[in-house]
């Protein structure tokens, strides 16, 4: 059975639109099928300040993997799209988190569905918002824009229209 999912892209190093699309890309060919993708936002890094801006865009899919081939996916994606770790949290090419997959509830030290954050990184919630504003958080049953209504402030400036 194909389940739904959402991934969040973030790149801050580099070509950063070039990544995000070499993402999508890579995505389809990996058995994920990219059904939308969000408007690209550029946003004020979070985590660690002292590095460059992020892109960030959200992608709706549909895939077969279970959800520990989608984050070995994912990470291959990651690996070949040369992402290096200097700082932990810090500067990055590519990033993709898994946010939600179906309304699966997963809890295990290498993976967690949704994402751990997902409530309160307005650069996930926005472009998600704009994909699925009514879509709810399996656990607190909380919708994506009472999420990204109550999230903490920080900057986030859509760039692209919703493709
Ligand atoms: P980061 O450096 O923020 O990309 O974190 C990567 C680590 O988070 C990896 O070791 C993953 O095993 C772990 N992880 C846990 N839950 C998730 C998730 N939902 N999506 C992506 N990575 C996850």
């Amino acid at each position: 059975m194909a389940k739904l999912v959402y991934l969040g892209l973030g790149s801050n190093i580099g070509d950063r639109m070039e990544y995000l699309k070499a993402a999508i890309e890579r995505l389809s060919r990996a058995r994920v099928r990219v059904l939308r993708a969000s408007p690209v936002y550029e946003t004020e890094p979070v985590d660690y300040a002292a590095q460059g801006w992020f892109l960030n865009q959200v992608v709706e899919a549909e895939t077969e993997l279970f959800p520990l081939q989608l984050l070995a996916a994912t990470q291959r994606i990651e690996r070949g799209l040369g992402r290096v770790r200097t700082v932990p949290k810090g500067p990055r090419t590519l990033d993709i988190d898994i946010l939600f997959y179906g309304k699966a509830v997963v809890r295990t030290e290498r993976l967690e569905i949704p994402h751990p954050r997902v409530g309160e990184r307005r650069f996930v919630l926005a472009p998600l918002a704009d994909l699925a504003a009514e879509l709810r958080h399996p656990v607190t049953h909380h919708s994506v824009r009472e999420m990204l209504d109550s999230a903490p402030a920080a900057t986030v400036r859509r760039l692209t229209e919703l493709g």
